[in-house]
């Protein structure tokens, strides 16, 4: 690691431009944005929201080791800045607070990319690296270079992974749990009689940003039931709502 931060730490920006080295012309502007590169580096700061209270679309969420985090709004994977943060070649400081109004942020790790989204704001899961000292970033881009081919493989479509859409995992989900969507209760064949019958989306609930190459589907403890609407909505958020978050929504409504 090229700056000695300390997992689990406070830091304002105040003592990173001093830890930095960055000379006062340099300070706030960018620093204030939410990211920025400095000294072949990459810092990022993330106002994070806690699962489930909000329901927003666009919220940095901390879920276990994984930042699921949304750029600014004007910036998708493609401007440069990004693709450069990326990419695997610069180190990527993180540093998160859940009150906004708080000068001092932890520093959670280095970040390795482990999923994105082409959409507007740019969302990127990054996996925290706690144990930084071991860690050297020489291999780094070839790792996040395949993670990106791996990625690019589940994108068929932006609710549609190849798990959900894997025909014997799915025909097992369906032995198991039937055909009544697990969020509402919506039943095709009840409702449209014959050409409905045997017709419900299967829902994946492991998020790929925690899937490794080794993962192997567990149809009933992976995969739900879900009415195409229902579906949607849990992936209006990522990370997707969970079931009951879902169940909880429209309970109140
Ligand atoms: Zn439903
Ligand atoms: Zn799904």
């Amino acid at each position: 690691m090229k700056h000695p931060f300390v997992v689990g730490n406070l830091y304002s920006r105040k003592d990173i431009y001093k830890i930095v080295n960055v000379p006062v012309p340099r300070q706030k502007g960018a620093w204030n944005t939410g990211y920025t590169i400095y000294d072949d580096s990459a810092f990022i700061f993330a106002n994070i929201g806690v699962p489930g209270t909000t329901g927003h679309d666009y919220e940095n969420l901390l879920v276990g080791n994984i930042l699921h985090w949304y750029s600014k709004t004007t910036d998708t994977i493609h401007v440069p800045r990004l693709k450069r943060i990326m990419s695997g070649e610069i180190e990527v400081y993180i540093f998160t607070r859940t009150d906004s109004k708080n000068v001092n942020f932890t520093f959670q790790g280095l970040g390795t990319l482990v999923d994105y989204d082409d959409i507007k704001p740019a969302y990127i899961a990054w996996e925290l690296l706690k144990d930084v000292k071991s860690n050297t970033f020489s291999n780094n881009k070839a790792k996040v270079k395949e993670r990106i081919k791996f990625l690019e493989g589940t994108k068929t479509s932006s609710i549609t992974t190849r798990y959900e859409r894997n025909p014997k995992a799915r025909e097992e989900c369906l032995n198991h749990y039937g055909y009544d969507c697990q969020v509402c209760g919506f039943n095709f064949y009840t409702t449209y009689g014959n050409i409905g019958r045997n017709y419900i989306h299967v829902h994946h609930l492991v998020e790929i940003s925690t899937i490794g190459d080794t993962y192997e589907i567990d149809p009933i403890n992976d995969l739900r039931p879900v009415c195409p609407n229902c579906h949607a909505i849990l992936h209006k958020r990522k990370p997707a709502l969970s079931i009951n978050e879902l169940k909880r929504i429209l309970a109140q409504k």
